[in-house]
């Protein structure tokens, strides 16, 4: 064996076990020969497996995954993917942390009405789409507006059931922003209803949470149903 060849297998073993590792560890990319990335990882699943996973189902519902027009569908669903469940990789608490208190004394609700969100239900993989209004009552610090909107995304960017995401979003302001109480209400089509099953188009699911003030004090809530309906 040629000292050339030799030192071909080195470089390429040692370049094949070259592994650059992400902040969070969620990530992990092992690097080729020429440099470029080879695998990606995503939570222990490296994106070959998973475009593999999608040519199957592709198979499965009776279409050809090597034709033109469906060469690149799985890497195109995948890059939707990232976008659609970023809300696994974004921590609420964080979007919280900038708040204001040079608020003068304010007291009154603050509401936020027709947040539009887009989710995915977790029993059947088929869309959420709908509003979210939300109200809170300060307790000396406010939070931007934008931020609702926000930890909505937050919210809305995972698997979902709406009751739960209805929770979640009020549990989560009552927790980090120390407010007097929060009022959330959801309305949204739940496409697993509408274009399969029972296919009734137009049915909107309507769920609410409340915490604090407004669990006791009736003229709060209706207020906030009222500036929210
Ligand atoms: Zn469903």
């Amino acid at each position: 064996m040629s000292i050339t060849s030799l030192y071909t297998i080195i470089w390429t073993f040692n370049s094949n076990n070259l592994k650059v590792y992400g902040e969070n560890q969620v990530n992990i990319v092992e690097k080729n020969l020429s440099g470029t990335a080879e695998k990606e990882f995503r939570n222990g699943v490296s994106n070959n497996d998973a475009k593999r996973a999608l040519e199957l189902l592709l198979r499965w519902i009776g279409e050809n995954p090597e034709r033109e027009g469906l060469r690149e569908t799985p890497k195109r669903i995948l890059k939707a993917y990232k976008e659609w469940f970023a809300g696994y990789t974004q921590n609420p608490v964080e979007i919280l942390n900038k708040t204001f208190e040079e608020v003068d004394g304010y007291k009154e609700m603050i509401s936020l009405k027709d947040v539009s969100f887009h989710s995915f239900c977790e029993h059947h993989f088929a869309p959420i789409v709908g509003k979210v209004h939300i109200g809170y009552i300060p307790n000396n610090k406010v939070v931007g507006l934008s931020k609702l909107a926000r930890l909505v995304e937050v919210f809305a960017r995972r698997l979902q059931v709406q009751e739960k995401m209805t929770a979640e979003i009020g549990n989560c302001l009552q927790t980090h922003l120390d407010c007097l109480g929060v009022g959330v209400v959801i309305e949204a089509e739940h496409h697993c209803m509408s274009s399969r099953g029972v296919k009734k188009h137009g049915s909107i699911m309507k769920t609410m949470h409340f915490t604090g003030v407004f669990l006791n004090d009736s003229e709060k809530k209706n207020e906030f149903i009222r500036l929210t309906s």
